[in-house]
């Protein structure tokens, strides 16, 4: 199958014009041979480079180009499928943006192609070169997120002497993972992760509940959340949990009762945030949205969680503005290496930043995906990176330390 990919990445300072010329010439050989085209613009700090040809090779050829030492940052801008080659037995061509205007590359690009009569003007590969050139470069990304500058090192978040095992009788446990403000090294909040009394994941817990007890049952334990909660919670700290939407919607009087139950726990509304996903439909729209103002007024907070997967997204975000937006962990997976996750999850906070929304980005891995995240303004995380989520206890937080040296 015929695919286009496009990347960009940061050319080597120490890599002279002459180098790059070799570059090109050793690039040529090889394309010819495979027939792949190869396209690069450089514009004296980045590269630009199509790669047109047969999947499985132009996919080889880029697992090979990541790892070129010439270049770092390598970021996958798109990949794509076509019926028609845009560029017949072109090879490699070298388009150097320092020494030429943008309008004469963009037309020799152009006139590179028979693309359907050489009709390349709308192309999504001329407008990703025409933005490439009409950038101006006034942010790159700060060196002080880069990830070799950051290790992690581990620290006790506090310990309680007797931390509550679950009660025997109890029908479920949970699991608490910390939100962190990874800069200052501050928990905002404890996320309370439902698990089966024998430890089991979520899904295996309601499994284990019939059908029609489920929004009960949600409901119900979150009394064991908040009593976990309200013995390790500190001064500042929060307390997530979770609730299907259909609680809120079709359970008479939850939000009192949820109200009820965090008071019971000797906690303040205030200190709780309710998680909501929209992992099934909401079949009673009014209802939902009469059960959060319900929310608001009572006093806790509200987030709208898995922000940008499956329906949690932009219909409920423009009916009811939540306090919190949890970024879904598909779009920070990699995020580092994938120019499309970067431009959503740009705009996603970008569009936090205006409306007043705290952004948490969810399953954070990597110090790679940390920087990248940190170095745009996301300053709160949670994921693995920093800590698991503990059954009925709260362990060592790993917190990244500026390394002194770099
Ligand atoms: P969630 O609310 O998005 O919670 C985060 C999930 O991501 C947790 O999975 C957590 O263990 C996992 N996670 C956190 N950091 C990372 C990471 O860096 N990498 C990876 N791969 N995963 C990470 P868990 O505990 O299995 O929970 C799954 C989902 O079950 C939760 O997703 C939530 O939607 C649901 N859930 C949990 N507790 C409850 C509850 O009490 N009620 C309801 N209705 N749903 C719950
Ligand atoms: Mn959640
Ligand atoms: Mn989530």
């Amino acid at each position: 199958m015929l695919t286009t990919l496009i990347y960009r990445s940061l050319v080597n300072p120490g890599l002279r014009q002459a180098c790059i010329q070799t570059l090109v010439q050793d690039a040529l050989e090889r394309n010819n041979a495979k027939h792949v085209t190869g396209i690069l613009l450089f514009d004296g700090a980045e590269f630009f480079q199509v790669l047109e040809g047969e999947e499985t090779v132009v996919n080889a050829l880029f697992n090979r180009i990541r790892t070129d030492p010439r270049h770092s940052a390598v970021v996958l801008m798109m990949q794509d499928f076509s019926a028609y080659r845009r560029f017949n037995d072109t090879g490699m061509q070298l388009f150097d943006a320092c020494s030429h205007p943008e309008e004469s590359i963009l037309n020799d690009i152009r006139s590179l192609s028979q693309f359907r009569g050489g009709y390349l003007q709308d192309d999504r590969i001329v407008r990703l070169a025409t933005q490439f050139l009409s950038q101006r470069r006034t942010q790159p990304a700060p060196a002080r997120f880069c990830p070799s500058s950051w290790h992690l090192e581990g620290r006790e978040h506090f310990s309680l002497a007797d931390w509550p095992a679950a009660a025997p009788q109890q029908s479920c446990q949970f699991a608490l993972q910390p939100i962190v403000e990874a800069l200052t090294g501050k928990v905002s909040s404890f996320e309370a992760l439902i698990r089966s009394p024998s430890g089991g994941s979520p899904a295996n817990m309601f499994a284990l509940v019939p059908a029609d007890k489920l929004y009960d049952f949600d409901l119900e334990t979150k009394a064991c959340a908040f009593s976990l909660g309200s013995r390790m919670l500190q001064a500042g700290e929060k307390l997530s949990v979770n609730l299907l939407p259909g609680v809120l919607c079709s359970v008479p009087g939850a939000v009192e009762t949820l109200i009820a139950q965090i008071e019971a726990a000797g906690l303040r509304p205030e200190q709780i945030i309710i998680e909501v996903t929209e992992t099934e439909a909401i079949t009673d729209q009014d209802a939902f949205y009469q059960a959060l103002k319900a929310l608001r007024i009572a006093g806790t907070g509200f987030a709208i969680d898995d922000f940008g997967s499956g329906y949690s997204g932009l219909a409920l975000l423009a009916r009811f503005q939540p306090d919190k937006i949890k970024i879904d962990r598909a779009l920070i997976e990699g995020i580092h290496l994938s120019g499309v996750k970067q431009a959503i999850v740009r705009s996603i906070a970008r569009c936090c930043e205006e409306l007043g929304i705290t952004l948490v980005a969810e399953g954070v891995e990597t110090l790679e995906e940390w920087c990248w995240l940190e170095s745009i303004g996301i300053h709160l995380f949670q994921g693995f990176l920093f800590s698991r989520p503990i059954l009925n206890s709260v362990g060592e937080i790993e917190w990244p330390i500026g390394n002194r040296s770099v």
